[in-house]
């Protein structure tokens, strides 16, 4: 089948590559013309891990190719995706710019009947908006149908995510429209679930709310655990073994980032206070992360009493491992707080050094290897699980620091690992080790 897909992002040019290899002629449209030129040479913008090697593969087969012009990528599409940004907005709720951009430019573009597909994150009743922004840019006699085809892939593991997701959600309002979707996707092999649009456009939001809702409950427990002599690892073990439970997304830590959960969250809360609905939890979830994030800063001061002059680095800047992304990193508050108290903040990580610089306090310094970092340190926060920073963090701390200390952010270690290095370690929701 012929489709477009505009923005090539995270999710618009994982899903145009794994269109493309499961048979489908695909072409990539964004707005950014240096992401384009990259990407017609074979060169992911973002990294992501086997990414590339599909991507130029299917552009060698002739099944890809990208281009910034929406008169030649529309041209004969039967299906288009909308892959584009929805940012957070000044008032919480998402930003649709983009969205209604793209439809604008879909209604102008397209050459014949056409199936849209939503991709990106979308408040309720915004396919409706699309369907009826295309018709009115419409230049030709063509059908148009929408279809809410929300995105549950992780980055970090986006291409295995698309091959081995738990499901396809297809949300329609037309029947033919939804069976031309299913039909697009049946070569996955996954599970599909069809529904309404506003069920689609709701899936979404509710599965990101309850992930992060999940995320600050063990963190919640976590602080608690702290007060009365738990340990936030084994009450997460004992509960998750409970099928209902389940173990994932208990990993106390310093708070959720990234380009979705704070966003969605708050976006979330918007959509329910616009039909006057108090919601309570997600607004709780929002709070509980907000002070997360600085709970090792908070926890560094109580230990020191100032950090004024304290070298201190920090391991991991993504918001999570195996990305480049840093939207809502946690990173971002920490060295924010740091240098507000006065420390030098020291900054590596093993990819996002480059995106890091664009975003991060603009005296934080940067090195390119690990070892570097720890050995200039006074303290050491690790802030992402990168697994070469788990692998390498404990040991090189306990060799090259005079005074060893880690602010883990991420529960990378044991207690007993930290005492069996003589490292002192404080960690979220566990005895300090001293
Ligand atoms: P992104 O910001 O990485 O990419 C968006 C791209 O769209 C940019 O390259 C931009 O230049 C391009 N663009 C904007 N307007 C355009 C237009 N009119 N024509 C062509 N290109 C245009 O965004 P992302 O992270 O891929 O997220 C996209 C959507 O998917 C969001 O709604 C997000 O919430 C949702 N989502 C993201 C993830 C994730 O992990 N990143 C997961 C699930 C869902």
């Amino acid at each position: 089948m012929k489709i477009a897909i505009i923005g090539t992002g995270y999710v618009g040019l994982v899903t145009g590559v794994a269109l493309s290899e499961i048979g489908h002629n695909v072409t990539c449209i964004d707005i950014n013309p240096e992401k384009i030129e990259l990407l017609a040479k074979g060169i992911s913008p973002i990294y992501e891990p086997g990414l590339e090697e599909l991507m130029v593969k299917n552009i060698e087969i002739g099944n890809l190719q990208f281009t910034s012009n929406h008169i030649i990528g529309l041209k004969d599409a039967e299906v288009v995706y909308i892959a584009v940004g929805t940012p957070q907005g000044e008032d919480g709720a998402a930003d649709l710019s983009y969205i209604f951009q793209a439809a604008r430019d879909i209604g102008q573009n397209i050459t014949r009947d056409v199936v849209v597909v939503t991709k990106s994150t979308v408040p309720l009743g915004t396919n409706y908006k699309v369907k009826e922004l295309v018709l009115l840019n419409l230049q030709g006699n063509h059908s148009v149908e929408v279809v809410s085809n929300p995105e549950f892939l992780r980055e970090g593991s986006a291409v295995y995510d698309s091959f081995n997701g738990d499901r396809i959600v297809i949300g329609a309002d037309n029947p033919e429209a939804a069976n031309l979707i299913e039909e697009v996707n049946i070569p996955f092999g996954l599970p599909i679930i069809k529904t309404s649009i506003s069920s689609a456009e709701m899936i979404k939001y509710a599965a990101n709310a309850f992930l992060a809702t999940k995320i600050s409950f063990i963190n919640e427990i976590a602080n608690l655990s702290e007060k009365v002599g738990a340990d936030i690892s084994e009450v997460a073990k004992g509960i998750g073994q409970d099928e209902r439970i389940g173990s994932k997304f208990l990993n106390a830590g310093i708070g959720f980032g990234g380009s979705c959960f704070p966003k969605d969250t708050k976006a979330l809360l918007k959509i329910s206070e616009e039909v006057d609905h108090d919601f309570h939890l997600i607004k709780s979830v929002i709070d509980i992360n907000e002070k997360q994030k600085i709970n090792l800063v908070e926890k560094a001061k109580e230990r020191f009493g100032s950090l004024k002059g304290k070298r201190i680095s920090l391991l991991g800047l993504a918001f999570k491992p195996d990305t480049d992304d840093m939207r809502e990193a946690a990173s971002i508050s920490v060295a924010r707080n740091l240098i507000d108290e006065g420390a030098e903040v020291i900054g590596y990580d093993p990819i996002a050094i480059e995106n890091a610089k664009k975003v991060l306090p603009e005296s934080v310094t940067y090195v390119n290897y690990i070892e570097d970092a720890i050995k200039q340190s006074d303290i050491v926060f690790l802030l992402t699980d990168w697994k070469e920073i788990v692998e390498k963090a404990l040991i090189l701390s306990s060799l090259f620091m005079d005074q060893p200390i880690i602010f883990d952010g991420r529960n990378c270690y044991t207690v007993e690992a930290a005492k069996k290095y003589h490292v002192e370690y404080i960690s979220i929701g566990r005895e300090p080790v001293i």
